[in-house]
């Protein structure tokens, strides 16, 4: 096994342990999907993360639960001239209006539970929103 996917199922491990507290703290039965977003620059790999959930979940509370990643992009300001852009690449991280190199990360290495459904009895199956992200406005 290589040594990224050792540090997925790390990763998973740990998002299981927190997935086990939110269905404890529920009621909960099972877990039947989970959103998890995750920044270019936090290091993981989506496919071998999918992979890792699917063996790490299994006999737990979330097992045969659906990942769902949310992939998100890199933002930056510029330290030069202070404007906002998205980086076109996660190993060019320069400014999009100037092309300054001198720029801090705003956006982009997160990984964060953000979403899990559950199933709190046989007929009732609930949303509970961990977290909204950030951009997407709460309609209820
Ligand atoms: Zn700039």
């Amino acid at each position: 096994m290589r040594s990224q996917t050792m540090h997925e199922l790390a990763i998973c491990y740990g998002l299981l342990d927190e997935l086990q507290a939110v269905a404890n703290d529920r009621s909960a039965r099972r877990v039947y999907s989970v959103v998890l977003s995750i920044g270019p620059l936090a290091g993981v790999e989506p496919a071998a993360l999918q992979q890792a959930f699917t063996v790490a979940a299994a006999g737990t509370v979330a097992e045969g639960a659906e990942l769902i990643i949310d992939e998100k992009r890199v933002r930056l300001r510029c330290d030069h001239c202070g404007a906002e852009s998205e980086a076109p690449h996660i190993g060019h991280l320069t400014c999009g209006s100037c092309g300054s190199w001198r720029t801090s990360v705003l956006e982009g290495a997160e990984l964060q539970l953000t979403r899990v459904e559950l199933e709190k009895t046989p007929d009732d199956r609930a949303a509970d929103t961990v977290q909204e992200p950030r951009d997407t406005p709460q309609t209820h």
